[in-house]
């Protein structure tokens, strides 16, 4: 039932698939991010207010100031070794920049760039008022000792200076920062800014620190709505639907946890940097969970269900398949052999342009990265404005409002899919550019 990724690959290219899918080219049907949608929304003539020009469309898809930095970080051992960082502000037409921050080895600017992009097209979706932007340090935080990754998250904040604040530019966690190195940002910025509601710096920041206690499971939480209501609008129940998991770090592991046990829904595959697990009649998420984390971080040896090679998750036996790791995991091979009628993009930007393509030529129905992980960026606003405000709502009130937020933004987009006749990912930028555009064009632009 699973087989390496490779072995599929090959046995797809011999297959008829490959009859119906030869050599794809963009045929233009389909857009992938906001600059082709929004060259497609202009050929089919959907924005019907002419002052969203090419001018204003190139200005909006513009970052408006990029940060690159080098922190020395002074190591354990007394080495000194320089770190690139960067902070990419793209728009803040209708409010402050938002964004997380990354550490990872292979961040350099232009994928910094292209999540700060993302951020001020999901923040205009979901109607929150703020902007986008995107930080990354390249450098991988397992190779640092504790003492060494808070000297560096404070000399982060400490050359980011002013272009941070409440009012200015909010970070937030990404891949491999969490509720500490948020701590962190929140100390340094605090010590230089005592007046001006320091803890609205930063969100996702313990509880113990004025973050929110849904914070950390908003991400994945938004994720399973997003499976929930595509259910209720193609009329299927979801206790029948088997779903496969690329990544189980933050986001992966909540849309699993919350799909399989509030949802009932079958997770049958599950994987990680390391290696992946898959059970067809179904892998209780909290033993895996516990099992990470406690005996191999790389599953291996965990006997309720078989282990397969990593990236066979991406092919395997599922109706319902998550990308919930890195950019750019569905990749065209991917796309021709994933039996998954829908894809919900829990990653930013995990689906490339060709596989993008096929997967609309397949049929299979997408919910975009600005939708599907939009669930964080939404809960970080509940944070910031009860940090301001110095006024807490407990847990179940911000999971509610939570929902409500990610059911009207996908009603949103579907409404627009049927009444424009267009795919999932052009109406989601569609209905955020409007939003942009409008503010944009109300202030004089
Ligand atoms: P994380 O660091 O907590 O987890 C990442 C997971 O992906 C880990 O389990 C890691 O082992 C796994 N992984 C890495 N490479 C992999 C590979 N090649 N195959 C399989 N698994 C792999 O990160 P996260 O916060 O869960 O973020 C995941 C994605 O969601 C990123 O694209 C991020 O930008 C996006 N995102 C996160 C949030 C948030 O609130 N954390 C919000 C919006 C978007």
């Amino acid at each position: 039932m699973v087989k390496n990724i490779n072995e599929s690959i090959e046995s797809v290219s011999k297959s008829t698939l490959n009859e119906d899918f030869p050599e794809h080219t963009l045929n233009g049907k389909t857009c992938y991010n906001a600059e082709s949608c929004f060259a497609l929304n202009r050929k089919h003539g959907l924005h019907t207010n002419e002052k969203i020009d090419d001018t204003l469309l190139s200005y909006l898809n513009t970052c408006k100031r990029e940060i690159t930095m080098e922190i020395p970080l002074r190591k354990d051992d007394g080495t000194l070794l320089p770190v690139k960082a960067y902070r990419v502000q793209h728009n803040n037409t209708r409010g402050p920049f938002k964004g997380g921050i990354r550490y990872h080895q292979n961040v350099d600017l232009a994928e910094v760039r292209a999540m700060a992009n993302l951020m001020t097209w999901k923040t205009a979706l979901v109607d929150i008022p703020f902007g986008g932007a995107k930080g990354g340090v390249a450098i991988d935080p397992k190779t640092l000792s504790e003492h060494e990754l808070r000297r560096l998250t404070k000399a982060l904040v400490s050359h980011l200076g002013d272009n941070i604040g409440p009012h200015i530019d909010i970070p937030a966690p990404d891949v491999n920062t969490n509720q500490q190195v948020m701590a962190w940002i929140f100390d340094e910025y605090a010590k230089s800014h005592q007046s001006t509601s320091p803890l609205a710096v930063v969100t996702g920041k313990p509880v113990e620190l004025g973050g929110c206690s849904a914070r950390e499971e908003a991400t994945g939480r938004g994720v399973a709505i997003m499976l929930r209501e595509h259910c209720r609008y193609r009329n299927k129940d979801v206790r029948n639907l088997k779903v496969a998991v690329q990544g189980f770090g933050n986001v992966g592991y909540y849309a699993a946890k919350i799909i399989h046990e509030e949802l009932g829904a079958t997770i049958v595959g599950v994987s990680n940097a390391m290696g992946a697990v898959y059970n067809g009649s179904g892998i209780d998420i909290e033993d895996l969970k516990l099992y990470e984390s406690k005996v191999s971080d790389s599953f291996k040896g965990y006997s309720r269900a078989t282990e397969v090679p990593r990236d066979s998750i991406l092919v395997c036996d599922c109706d319902v398949l998550i990308p919930a790791a890195l950019a750019h995991a569905i990749t065209k091979e991917v796309a021709l052999i994933t039996p998954a009628t829908l894809v919900i993009e829990a990653a930013n930007a995990p689906t490339t342009a060709e596989a993008n393509e096929i997967l609309f030529e397949k049929g299979v129905f997408i919910v975009p990265s600005i939708l599907a992980n939009a669930g964080g960026v939404i809960v970080s606003y509940f944070e910031w404005t009860q940090n301001l405000q110095q006024y807490y709502w407990e847990h179940e009130r911000l999971v509610a409002e939570l929902d409500k937020r990610m059911v009207k933004a996908f009603n949103e987009v579907v409404t627009v899919m049927e009444e424009k006749k267009i795919g999932s990912r052009q109406a989601a930028y569609y209905i955020a550019l409007e939003k942009v555009a409008a503010a944009a064009l109300l202030r004089g632009f």
